[in-house]
């Protein structure tokens, strides 16, 4: 918030919930207002903090830890393969994407009805990548908030170079995740490699990595929140997402309320002693003692911070808690509900229909295709029918094929290349002939081949097409 003379003209203008003029990071005239959060201390930022590490070594190690030979996570766009986790796609694989993007889509809807935003507060690479880089920067810089607060309102050249410092680290930090993230489309092994040419001499993915840098720098630097209020489709959808049985973070009106400053409890005063710690924490501005506002991104700060407030006044935590919004009313919360059964018939087709798409998803292709032209021929008696299998290794690592006829077959089938190893994702035309002598011939009949892929995954599948003559 303002400081200053600018506060009262701030607070005019900023919205009124309930009677009472409301914290925002956005004013109602759409000025912007300055959010500068206090940290906190807590076992949900403790445990925060740790989920983020994890997410953060998850991230740079999927580039670079190998899994059959390749990263394992790595969307190869020149060669239009994607690697991800030991299986290989390629472009005609791109209709897998749909389950993949809808069943994320879903999935998200599932949790939020079920766990609130636990995405935005725990999981989202902007709320990770702001607190475990950006925020521990401008700390380091600029101190912890009531410094930051003085040092902006003294000013002078000194705070201006602090500020200079802080946002050349900001830029740094943005470099570097800029790399890692083009890193996931050029693998971080040839990244490395580039890094020691001259840029050049691969001005694409340099262009790519300057953009990037600018946007991370402009969106974790400088809009940070307003990224969450304004413009996240996610943000957007949670009056519809939510209800009330739905986790959310909440203020308990009924123990709160009627607030009041002071250690002593005076006799019909709620909890809250209107100290303000959980609105100077909140990394989106917003007081959460309004109720529940589109701007909260579940982070839990004001829960930590005002269970550090109940315990140096000796009350029972939970003031501001997790709980839903019936759970804060004092009713019991609701995990099965219809919406939820639902959403679970939903989700159990999705993953159904998921299951079934990726096993089409097959580690070879193989397709028995006649060749153009004359669909058979007469040669010294015999008629002759041309064909070619159409053979693509699908899996990340190069296989060995072998063409035969199906056992028992009585036409001479002639496979010029019976044997072929193919590299991942390379493809290769087999041509096959059958020949029938013209006095068996007595109708169009099938045919069969065998190809069996080789290895330590041996597999087998039977290739038909129909024989065809005249008598
Ligand atoms: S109100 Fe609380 S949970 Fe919501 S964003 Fe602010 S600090 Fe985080
Ligand atoms: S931190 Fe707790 S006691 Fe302090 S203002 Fe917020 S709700 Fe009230």
């Amino acid at each position: 918030m303002t400081h200053g003379p600018e506060a009262k003209d701030e607070l005019r203008h900023l919205p009124v919930i309930n009677g009472r003029v409301a914290r925002s990071s956005i004013r109602t005239d759409g000025q912007r207002v300055r959010v500068d959060p206090a940290d906190t201390r807590g076992r949900f930022i403790r445990a925060r903090r740790v989920v983020f590490v994890i997410l953060i070594v998850a991230w740079i190690l999927l580039p670079l830890i190998p899994i059959g030979g390749h990263p394992a996570l790595f969307l190869d766009v020149d060669t239009r393969r994607f690697y991800v986790l030991g299986q290989v796609f390629n472009a005609q694989d791109t209709w897998l994407v749909f389950f993949l993007v809808t069943g994320a889509g879903f999935g998200l809807v599932y949790t939020t009805a079920l766990l609130g935003r636990w995405w935005c507060g725990w999981a989202c690479p902007q709320t990770v990548f702001l607190e475990s880089f950006y925020r521990p920067i401008q700390r380091l810089v600029m101190g912890p908030r009531e410094a930051r607060l003085r040092l902006r309102a003294r000013g002078g050249p000194a705070v201006f170079a602090r500020r200079l410092l802080t946002h050349a680290l900001y830029g740094v930090a943005s470099v570097v995740v800029a790399h890692i993230f083009v890193g996931y489309f050029v693998s971080l092994p040839k990244l490395w490699a580039m890094m020691h040419e001259h840029p050049g001499a691969h001005a694409t993915t340099f262009a790519w990595m300057l953009a990037l840098s600018l946007l991370f720098y402009v969106d974790f630097g400088i809009f940070r929140e307003q990224f969450c209020v304004v413009l996240c489709p996610y943000g957007r959808l949670q009056s519809v997402l939510l209800d009330d049985d739905s986790l959310v973070v909440g203020y308990d009106d009924a123990r709160g309320e009627p607030r009041g400053k002071g250690k002593t409890k005076a006799a019909g005063r709620g909890d809250c002693v209107d100290c303000g710690r959980c609105v100077v924490v909140c990394p989106t501005g917003i007081d959460i003692r309004n109720g529940l506002q589109i701007d909260c991104i579940a982070c839990a700060q004001c829960v930590d911070a005002c269970d550090e407030i109940m315990d140096k006044l000796g009350r029972a935590p939970g003031l501001v808690r997790y709980d839903s919004l019936r759970g804060l009313r004092g009713e019991a919360r609701r995990i099965l509900r219809p919406r939820m059964v639902v959403y679970t018939g939903f989700l159990i087709a999705g993953i159904v229909a998921a299951t079934l798409g990726f096993r089409k998803h097959e580690a070879f292709e193989a397709n028995l295709l006649r060749l153009p032209g004359a669909p058979f021929t007469r040669d010294e008696g015999r008629i002759r029918n041309g064909f070619e299998i159409h053979l693509v290794n699908k899996s990340a690592r190069p296989e060995s094929f072998h063409v035969a006829p199906e056992e028992g077959a009585k036409e001479t089938f002639i496979v010029p290349i019976a044997d072929v190893t193919l590299e991942p994702l390379a493809s290769q035309r087999l041509p096959v002939f059958v020949t029938v002598p013209q006095a068996d011939f007595t109708h169009d009949h099938p045919i069969r081949l065998v190809i069996a892929r080789g290895g330590p995954r041996p597999e087998k599948r039977v290739l038909s097409a129909t024989f065809l003559g005249a008598r």
